[in-house]
């Protein structure tokens, strides 16, 4: 494989690390009011404007080449997360671990120590998305959503429940803006009749269609595909974690992210990346793929029946990597089969996802009352009415229970929530150029849909990254 030149913009602070002062009063404790929406001295009171980080790209569509922000560099594996600072106001040494903090107080003066500078283990990234919404928003929240779900929930989790613990943490993500030129070529078909015809007694439903071959040519810029870039957070599938409700809060309004200072992060808590731009580029590329063709799904509209795409070429010509920070307020609960349920909000939209710990014996108690109530209708039915009947009640009453358990389960626990990065991903196509030719025409087609249309299809969900050699 060819060696890619790579442009790296420079992110990190050329401060050594150590304190910020205010320059105002000179004071160390510049800490993130959620209140203020700012920076903010805790002595004078001074606010400070949130800095744009400079030398990254906004537009997607004005990319050339590959480039990354300076915190997206590989990890070094031995890169020691403890760092010792000199504290500058009285000449202590400080320990930071800056696995779990990249700022520190010092015992002894109190002086706020800061890491200005990336360094190689991850833990500080290009951009930060401050906290908007306050703690007492998302408890609001987070008591709103589990009180939707009391009645099936575990008694000990309905029992333990307090939002006083939620923690304000900062995930890793990377945000991957990307300019392609895209060529799909496929087969699509167009309904073009629908008819019934009576065959042994039975109405039956046919369709005709016309049948074309279909061609796609356009450029297409997507912003900030966001993607989590913590290994055990990537784990979506876990059953020991219920990670899926944290990828689900997705969107953030990653354009309003700022310069990175460590002064965002005092008072949360924040996780740091542990996986590198190489590990997720096959992944990234087939989400950049997956946003592609749905965008292509506005242009082909004539095809009501679907398109089977049979080549899918997209040449990317720009891509941008950025490391971001970005802000959840998480409540957890470990029930006692060892399973951590969240419940997630995001701190900038208060979109909220989460796991609820279920009581399954007094769902399954339920279900088995409300099977029992339809089985005894059908009985009587069957000594009052005709016996026919009794059949169609059966149904019903095998049916219902397990709807009903599946129903309510899938609320409780959100296992397939999502976030639709297909759908939800900023983009914009242009210059689409449409070349279609009729070549077949099908008559008493039984499916109301092509049966092998792919164009609703993803893929880059289910691309695992790639594992560290
Ligand atoms: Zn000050
Ligand atoms: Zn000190």
């Amino acid at each position: 494989m060819e060696e890619k030149e790579v442009k790296v913009v420079n992110t990190s602070n050329e401060e050594e690390h150590g304190t910020n002062r205010c320059p105002q009063c000179g004071a160390s404790d510049v800490t993130y009011s959620t209140k203020k929406k700012k920076l903010i001295c805790n002595y004078c009171y001074t606010e400070f404007e949130a800095e744009e980080v400079e030398g990254i790209e906004k537009e997607a569509k004005n990319l050339e080449g590959e480039t990354r922000g300076s915190g997206t560099k590989d990890i070094d594996k031995n890169a020691n997360d403890i760092i010792t600072l000199k504290c500058s106001g009285c000449g202590a040494e400080v320990v930071i671990n800056t696995a779990e903090a990249t700022n520190a107080r010092c015992h002894w003066c109190r002086s706020i120590l800061s890491i200005n500078a990336q360094i190689d283990n991850g833990a500080v990234p290009d951009v930060v998305l401050p906290f908007a919404l306050e703690k007492k928003e998302a408890q609001e929240k987070i008591t709103q959503f589990v009180e939707k779900r009391k009645f099936f929930a575990n008694s000990t989790f309905k029992k333990e429940f307090t939002t006083d613990n939620i923690m304000g943490v900062y995930f890793p993500y990377m945000l991957v803006d990307a300019k392609a030129h895209g060529k799909f070529i496929g087969e699509g078909e167009h309904e073009v009749r629908k008819y019934t015809v009576k065959k042994d007694d039975k109405e039956e439903t046919y369709y005709d269609a016309d049948v074309y071959k279909v061609e796609r040519e356009f450029d297409i810029s997507i912003d900030d595909l966001t993607i989590e870039s913590n290994s055990d957070r990537l784990n979506k599938r876990s059953k020991e974690r219920t990670n899926n409700v944290i990828n689900a809060i997705m969107p953030f309004d990653t354009e309003n992210c700022v310069k990175y200072k460590a002064n965002y992060l005092a008072g949360f808590s924040s996780e740091k990346r542990d996986v590198n731009v190489g590990n997720m580029e096959e992944k990234v590329d087939q989400e950049l793929k997956d946003v592609a063709r749905h965008a292509l799904n506005q242009k082909i509209k004539f095809y009501d029946r679907g398109v089977r795409w049979d080549q899918e070429k997209l040449d990317i010509t720009g891509k941008q990597w950025v490391a971001a920070y970005l802000p959840v307020w998480l409540y957890s609960y470990q029930d006692p089969g060892k399973t951590l349920h969240y419940v997630a909000v995001n701190a900038r939209t208060g979109e909220t996802m989460g796991s609820v710990p279920m009581n399954k014996g007094k769902l399954f108690l339920i279900t088995i009352i409300i099977e029992a109530i339809i089985l005894s209708l059908a009985i009587l039915t069957k000594n009052t009415e005709q016996f026919k009947a009794l059949s169609v009640f059966l149904f019903i009453a095998l049916i219902t229970g397990p709807i009903f358990y599946g129903v309510k389960s899938s609320k409780y626990r959100n296992a397939g929530a999502r976030h639709t990065y297909e759908r939800e991903t900023k983009q914009e196509l242009t210059n689409v150029i449409e070349n279609d030719k009729l070549i077949d025409h099908e008559t008493e087609l039984t499916s109301s849909s092509m049966l092998d249309a792919n164009n609703d299809q993803i893929y880059g969900e289910y691309t695992k990254i790639k594992e560290e050699k």
